[in-house]
């Protein structure tokens, strides 16, 4: 049996005074990837900053590769491990394609060389700064600056909203590659036929709670339409 990588159990986080979670817990085993997954404002963004330390439970706790993180500032649990592509693909501006990937460096198989061949586009602007990219240039950015700092699990929110559909199929491929490689992914996406077939586990959040988890097969249509709305 694999390890589990991450175990997230029964967190509650609040935004102030308003609770946002109610219960959230969810696993990723070493080399799966797993879907988090929800209608809008369901919780699947806060889980996601929860692990990362940027919003903090109240009650839960979460184990990432046998360490238990709830008290880790978010630098210690990226160190760890964890390599966030956040929603809204962040990069240091005014920083080149190159600056950007080597700032997030970390010793470990991800080289530049490897970046590159996953994303060829980010090596044909290698020295363009970062803002000067589409978006969806910037997206693959974002992916493989976390790829760099050689991630034990990555962790996509939304990585394909707003792109172009040449681009999107881009990052699917991707993604794809990542998974028959063994890497272990999180993965928040509203493009269902793209994520079902790639998952090995979805989970599903109803108003800040994990009310389903089980794989793709079992996720009935009836499912689909309580939870997903689809
Ligand atoms: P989406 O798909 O729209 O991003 P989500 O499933 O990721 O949704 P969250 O963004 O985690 O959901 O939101 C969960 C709940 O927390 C929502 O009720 C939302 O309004 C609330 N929330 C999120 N961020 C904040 C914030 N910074 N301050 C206050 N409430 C927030």
């Amino acid at each position: 049996m694999s390890n589990i990588l991450l175990s997230i159990k029964d967190i509650e986080v609040f935004y102030g005074p308003s609770q946002a979670l109610f219960g959230v817990s969810l696993e990723v085993k070493e080399g799966e990837v797993v879907a988090l997954m929800g209608r809008n404002g369901m919780g699947k963004t806060t889980t996601i900053r929860t692990l990362c330390k940027m919003s903090k439970p109240t009650k839960g706790d979460i184990h990432f590769d046998g360490t238990l993180v709830n008290k880790m500032p978010s630098h210690k649990v990226a160190k760890l491990g964890v390599g966030l592509v956040p929603e809204g693909r962040r990069c240091f501006a005014n920083l080149t394609v190159e600056e950007n990937l080597v700032a997030a460096q970390r010793d470990g198989e991800w080289t530049l060389e490897k970046v590159y061949q996953l994303f060829p586009r980010l090596e044909e602007r290698k020295d363009q700064l970062a803002n000067t990219l589409s978006g969806g240039e910037q997206q693959m950015l974002a992916i493989g600056r976390a790829l760099t700092t050689n991630p034990k699990l990555l962790v996509l929110d939304e990585a394909t909203e707003g792109l172009a559909p040449v681009i999107r199929e881009e990052i699917w491929r991707a993604v794809k590659a990542l998974k028959a490689q063994g890497q272990s992914i999180l993965i928040v996406d509203k493009s269902l036929s793209e994520l079902l077939p790639i998952a090995d586990h979805c989970v599903i959040l109803e108003r800040g709670e994990t009310v389903w988890t089980g794989t793709p097969d079992a996720l009935t249509d009836d499912l689909a339409d309580r939870y997903l709305g689809v």
